[in-house]
């Protein structure tokens, strides 16, 4: 099922998720539709308060749907490493229009729990490991508008009140 993606300033985007302590099918159902709702959107990732849902839940498909190995579930997750420094484009399904560079690290070690409750962890660079910190971020509350520099921001924010206003956000 595609689900419906809430839009800055959703409230539940600002909000820490709940960690899950209950892997069984209502959570592999979110996931599924998480995933689906990522493809609709042509998206590479996505955080469970993007779709209503404050809980640390996140999954990641850079290919976007053309290759089932592709598919990343991290549930719980936590940076145990990070290295280095990149500073590039980045967008949100939460913020349509809007790309900005943001500093990120380069290199990130994660561990999480897979959809059934497994623990594992995972090493991501480049874009693996700028999509890994933005989706963490999420579970956060922390969006990548908080992320930019304030002149970045504003101009941002100036650019989403004018859209609201305009219907178009
Ligand atoms: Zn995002």
């Amino acid at each position: 099922m595609i689900l419906k993606i809430v839009k800055y300033p959703e409230p539940v985007l600002s909000q820490p998720g709940e960690p899950v302590t209950e892997f069984n099918d209502e959570l592999r159902r979110l996931v599924a539709d998480m995933f689906e709702t990522t493809y609709a959107n042509q998206g590479i990732g996505l955080a469970a308060p993007q779709v209503g849902v404050s809980k640390r839940v996140t999954t990641i498909d850079l290919s976007m749907g053309k290759d089932p190995k592709d598919r990343l579930v991290f549930i719980n997750p936590e940076i145990v490493f990070s290295d280095g420094k990149v500073y590039e484009e980045e967008g949100c399904l939460s913020f349509p229009d809007i790309r900005e560079k943001v500093v990120r690290a380069a290199k990130v070690r994660v561990r999480a729990q897979d959809e059934y409750g497994k623990w594992f962890e995972m090493d991501g660079e480049e874009l693996m490991a700028r999509c890994m910190q933005h989706e963490i971020d999420h579970l956060d509350g922390m969006l990548f508008l908080f992320r930019m520099s304030a002149l970045k921001r504003n101009l941002n924010l100036r650019k989403i009140r004018k859209m609201q206003s305009a219907g178009e956000w």
